[in-house]
């Protein structure tokens, strides 16, 4: 993440040409149609320059492995983190193959197969017996070859079929399409913990997908990016945010895995405890843009209350029981390790209004927090207890309550459609 906003990690295109005499041999480029792509889908690319991979596993949350002409193993250590963490990542054309080259060798590796595990195929040797050449072993008419010229994209395109229920299926929700393709080789040897989700009417792998264990990776061996294909791209991007899209209720406590960066805050609201004035680190890049676009319309609003450590959730829970009734509490205040404030990601907003700071749903708050709800999910931030919801969420009206689920596209359709967060998460 940069300043709230997702980092796709590009990994460069290598053309080695075998030329011992040329000490330029070993270059690599990173194509343009990648980084607009992402660009378009409102995420920014980074190029990954050093095959010291690790370095980047901080700043990228999505990964695209483009084609090219060889295969980097050092680059394999990219889908550590992506498996691990639960990173989207893209496999175009080589991308593809090496993903598939990756994941056989590690299950050749699991069940001891003598293979050739030296899968690096730099100057294309040594990748049998995972991919084979198109020329060699060609399968029926395997003829849709992309020349590099702009005008032969739209004949060459040719027709894959979508496998139902995969990845494939949900990104363009079609059950065949047609896409341009531009390879040499094909995936020759599909790993079991590979789902094949697109062939080619001649039977060539078209699409694969990864998602064991939460881990969510596509390859494609067409070239989505030459036709300007968006919807692969949107959903690497949208897939991104699936950390945000946690649901934490009174039946769902806080996992013990939780990695969210909380940073600290500057809150103008006088009633704010220090220790509350945290938020997670893409909310407060969120929250600032909010605070930006009410103050344009002439509100005032500020942060009451943000990240909460457990001990303060306890306490604030056993004020609220003692003052009022346990029934009271239990309606309006979670239990300790059952907050959402307690991962960084809800915030309870105060108003200033005639020079008067407020936090409740007074009368004269009504106006604002109509216009507040109305923008919110253009910063990532849905209602959390919504009006007429409170036997599914658990919890009464709280039009101050605000919590980041990072995606827009997801915080529009709970917000047009008036839903709680349990209707649409872990559905
Ligand atoms: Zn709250």
């Amino acid at each position: 993440m940069i300043k709230g906003k997702i980092v796709v990690g590009i990994l460069p295109t290598y053309n080695l040409k075998n030329d011992d005499n040329d000490p330029y041999q070993d270059k690599a480029s990173f194509v343009r149609m990648y980084e607009q792509m992402v660009v378009d889908s409102g995420a920014i690319p980074i190029g990954i320059l050093n095959s010291d991979v690790k370095q980047y596993f901080d700043i990228c949350d999505a990964y695209i492995w483009p084609g090219g002409r060889c295969i980097k193993k050092e680059f394999y250590k990219i889908f550590d983190d992506a498996i691990k963490n639960h990173k989207p990542f893209l496999g175009v054309c080589l991308g593809m193959q090496a993903m598939t080259t990756f994941l056989n060798i590690v299950e050749d590796r699991l069940s001891n197969k003598k293979l050739s595990i030296n899968a690096t195929y730099e100057a294309n040797k040594d990748i049998k017996p995972y991919l084979f050449r198109l020329e060699e072993n060609r399968i029926n008419n395997h003829d849709h070859y992309v020349t590099k010229e702009i005008q032969t994209i739209e004949s060459s395109k040719h027709r894959i079929k979508i496998k139902k229920g995969t990845i494939m299926e949900r990104i363009y929700n079609e059950k065949e399409i047609r896409v341009p393709s531009l390879h040499t080789y094909v995936v020759a040897r599909i790993p079991d913990s590979l789902v094949v989700s697109a062939k080619a009417d001649d039977d060539i792998v078209e699409a694969v997908e990864y998602t064991r264990d939460g881990a969510c990776m596509l390859g494609v061996q067409y070239h989505p990016e030459l036709i300007k294909d968006h919807k692969i791209f949107d959903w690497l991007v949208e897939e991104s945010y699936n950390k945000y899209k946690i649901l934490i209720n009174k039946e769902h406590s806080i996992p013990n895995d939780l990695k969210y960066k909380i940073i600290a805050y500057d809150s103008k609201c006088p009633s704010i405890d220090k220790r509350e004035s945290l938020m997670e680190e893409a909310v407060y890049y969120a929250f600032l843009e909010l605070k930006k676009a009410m103050k344009k319309k002439g509100y005032v609003i500020e942060l009451q209350s943000g990240y909460r450590y457990t001990v303060d959730q306890e306490d604030l829970y056993n004020k609220v029981a003692e003052e009022k009734e346990t029934e009271h509490a239990n309606m309006y205040v979670a239990k300790p390790r059952h907050s959402e404030h307690e991962t960084g990601l809800a915030i309870d907003i105060c108003a200033c209004i005639h020079g008067k700071w407020n936090f409740d749903s007074a009368e004269e708050l009504n106006e604002l927090y109509k216009y507040l709800h109305s923008i919110i999910s253009d910063y990532g931030f849905i209602l959390r207890y919504p009006k007429g919801k409170e036997s599914i969420t658990g919890y009464g009206y709280e039009p101050w309550h605000l919590r980041y689920v990072g995606s827009k596209k997801l915080a529009k359709y709970i917000m047009d459609n008036n839903l709680a967060l349990e209707e649409v998460v872990n559905k």
